[in-house]
């Protein structure tokens, strides 16, 4: 049999269609993989040309006859793109999409048209340095010297066209300023290192014996036996990136290099000084503000050594490094690390493909792991450190939970507790301030009794069931549909309600409430704009106001050290989302919040508000009970088979026509059904309509798919695609998406 090879002998992403055929040599049968660079005749002279092999197949996709031959192999190793395009094969083959959507995701871009560098003259100097140097300047009457410093004295950063043509300053004088140390010409001022290096922020200390540990566990095993998988469990502030940053600083002493994946949202001055102060201008932050060009140039910069750690988002994942020896994940639990661009991939099962293909060290790090991560520790792949004592910042909060059922009882009807409003009125007093905390996350329609904190939930899935429009309670993975309920199924309360509050209503209250305090808000709305965000955070850390509410935003990344109180409105909202992870999310963002309070030396408390005071997510969070959690929601997780007990795939049909959406959900649920009596172990639930049934015009339908193995989701999303293509009209109105959750 013979074996063929796809080659791209380009590759940039405009060009990745053009794959060419060629024929595998006898001689070079074992050697040729997905990655490999080869040289091929091309073209009508046979120029030699290199090229990536991205796949192999026994079937040629034309006349045999005229299929060319691979010359030679060309690298001994597999090189930085090799490495990726084995990753795009990973990806294909893990998310069920194809080698071109997988290329264009784990390759750089490269922007046609570049744009000019934007070059800019920063000073390094801070203001009283810039007026001794200007003094000395005045006393030599070294005018062009002289005009440049006061330029910097006026703004730090200056546009370098203003200063050559303008400013009249010519090379010589800014290598002078370079020598001096006093200013630097800067290429993509982004992502150069934006944090001078004062020596001062220097953190002197040295590793506890708990972080000496871990960071001499996981080096020595990888010098004795080969790279290992890591899990750290460690509350906020107990040291894990302290241990992150030694663990890169060996990585780096070995001559290789470091991806450390942090949100986005954190991606915070404060944690990129400390990674910028030890390791300078070998590390490079990639996030959001990056334009293409710039990213393709970081690119480009690590491939060829220019820079050896990379700090950013998801993305980063994907820089072409030659030798990455160790990849970081901290916050591991965060929703951000699951694309929601196809291919919807979810960074840690990309980092420990990438770990596998490098050989390199993955340490997840997390205050509430996933269950995912958590599981994995249990079942030994992944060894488990705990990090349990917060290094600054006091001691832990003290929780009070709060039964808004016996408020209600009582005849309160407000949205804060009388324990609540006592509280912040005690705070303002003391001139403390209060964060003000809504876990609400987009779309809520929940149906909760308010007398006695039952959710109505849906009879074959335990997720709660949801107001639509029809006036009916739907449940978004099976479809099951019934009417809206008058009284509480469990008391038979008439007090079975949806739950309105959002941050503008309470924000609202609180000023009624209190008239004279200074409040803020930061929710989707006061953000929409860039910047406005870190605007917020920034004002109300310099104690600009005396109340912050918000959403999940506020809880993440900041340090607030003047809070001391911080009050969950309603756990409930976050509880009750339509998704198996409800409970999950709900630990861990108020274990977060919870985190906020008490930074400082004054110890914090935390008021949790609640309609289901006995619920285990809320108990074990109040309780700092990380381990009774995972035990619990686990348990929930096996008995019901969903991940990572079992394998669950979201089928979402799209339609811009009700009837054809709604038909296409329905013949896809028959193929499925048909897999099944075929012998296909799948349990199919839905279709059913999407949380939001129609945006924009397209209706949107979803069938939920739980297996054992994952292998057998694709079979049945492979049976589902074939169906689409070859029994469905080919039109545009119609389409599908797949998720793996
Ligand atoms: P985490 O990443 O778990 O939130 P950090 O590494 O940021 O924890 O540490 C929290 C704080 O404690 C930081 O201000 C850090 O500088 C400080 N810190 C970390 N390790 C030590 C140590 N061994 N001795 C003293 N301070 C430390
Ligand atoms: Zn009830
Ligand atoms: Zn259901």
């Amino acid at each position: 049999m013979e074996l063929y090879a796809d080659i791209i002998v380009d590759i940039t992403h405009e060009k990745l269609d053009r794959t060419f055929q060629y024929r595998i040599p006898e001689v070079l049968r074992e050697q040729v993989r997905v990655g490999s660079m080869v040289v091929v005749p091309f073209g009508a002279g046979n120029r030699e040309v290199t090229g990536y092999c991205i796949g192999i197949t026994a079937l040629p996709s034309y006349d045999r006859a005229k299929i060319k031959e691979i010359i030679s192999l060309k690298e001994k190793g597999v090189t930085a793109e090799g490495k990726l395009i084995q990753l795009a094969d990973f990806m294909k083959n893990r998310y069920g999409v194809t080698m071109i959507q997988a290329l264009k995701t784990v390759l750089p871009v490269r922007e046609t048209v570049r744009g000019i560098q934007k070059r800019t003259v920063r000073a390094l100097y801070n203001m009283e340095e810039l007026s001794a140097l200007y003094e000395q300047l005045e006393a030599k009457h070294q005018s062009a010297r002289m005009r440049l410093i006061r330029a910097l004295m006026e703004k730090p950063e200056l546009d370098y066209e203003f200063v050559t043509r303008n400013l009249k300053i010519t090379a010589p004088t800014l290598k002078w300023m370079e020598e001096t140390g006093a200013g630097r010409v800067e290429t993509s001022a982004l992502y150069r290192n934006p944090v001078r290096d004062t020596g001062e922020e220097k953190a002197d200390f040295q590793l506890s014996q708990d972080q000496c540990h871990i960071v001499e566990q996981i080096v020595s095993h990888r010098e004795e036996e080969e790279p290992g998988r890591y899990l750290i469990h460690g509350i906020t502030g107990s040291g894990k990136t302290a241990v992150y940053i030694e663990l890169v600083q060996r990585t780096l002493e070995r001559g290789e290099q470091a991806i450390v994946l942090i949100p986005e949202i954190s991606l915070t001055y404060q944690t990129l000084r400390r990674f910028y102060s030890r390791f300078g201008d070998k590390v490079s932050v990639m996030n959001s503000t990056l334009s293409q060009g710039e990213k393709y140039d970081q690119m480009q910069r690590a491939r060829s050594g220019d820079i050896q750690v990379i700090v950013g988002p998801r993305s980063a994942l994907f820089t072409p490094f030659p030798k990455v020896g160790l990849i970081v994940i901290d916050e591991e639990h965060e929703n951000s690390y699951k694309s929601e661009l196809s291919p919807r991939y979810h960074a840690r099962e990309v980092a420990e493909e990438i770990a596998r293909i490098h050989q390199a060290d993955l340490v997840l790090g997390s205050a509430t792991p996933s269950l995912e991560a958590y599981y994995g520790a249990q079942r030994g792949e992944y060894q488990l450190f705990e990090l349990t004592k917060r290094l600054t910042g006091g001691a832990l909060p003290a929780t009070q939970i709060v039964d808004l059922r016996k408020e209600l009882k009582e005849g309160n009807r407000s949205i804060f507790s009388r324990l609540l409003l006592s509280k912040i009125e005690d705070r303002l007093a003391k001139k403390e301030q209060v964060l003000l905390f809504l876990n609400r996350r987009g779309y809520t329609g929940f149906i909760s009794c308010r007398s006695c904190g039952q959710v109505i939930l849906c009879p074959h899935c335990s997720v709660s069931l949801s107001l639509h429009r029809d006036g009916k309670l739907h449940c978004h993975y099976c479809g099951y549909v019934q009417p809206k309920v008058e009284v509480c199924p469990k008391c038979g309360s008439p007090h079975v309600l949806g739950f309105k509050a959002g941050t503008e209503q309470v924000e609202e209250k609180v000023r009624q409430c209190f008239p004279s305090a200074r409040v803020l808000r930061m929710d989707g709305d006061t953000t929409r704009h860039k910047n406005s965000h870190g605007a917020i955070l920034s004002a109300f850390g310099r104690q600009e106001a005396d109340i912050l509410v918000g959403t999940q935003m506020i809880v993440k990344g900041h340090d607030f050290p003047n809070v001391t109180l911080v009050g969950i409105i309603a756990a409930d909202l976050s509880l009750s989302e339509q998704d198996f992870r409800s409970g999950e999310r709900t630990f861990q963002l108020l274990t977060q919040a919870a985190g906020r309070a008490g930074r400082g030396s004054t110890p914090g408390e935390v008021v949790i508000q609640t309609y289901q005071p006995e619920h285990y997510s809320i108990q074990m969070a109040a309780a700092q009970d990380y381990r009774s959690f995972y035990e619990r929601e686990m348990a929930y997780r096996t008995l019901l088979h969903y991940p990572p007990a079992g394998c669950m795939m979201a089928v979402h049909i799209y339609g811009k026509e009700e009837a054809g959406a709604g038909r296409l959900a329905q013949s896809l649920t028959k193929q499925a059904a048909l897999a099944v009596q075929g012998g296909l172990q799948v349990q199919i639930m839905g279709p059913g309509e999407a949380g939001v049934y129609k945006l924009k015009d397209v209706y949107h339908h979803v069938i939920y798919v739980k297996a054992e193995e994952r292998e057998t989701l694709l079979q049945l999303k492979n049976r589902m695609e074939l169906y689409r293509e070859q029994s469905w009209p080919a039109n545009d109105k119609e389409f599908i998406q797949f998720d793996f959750l």
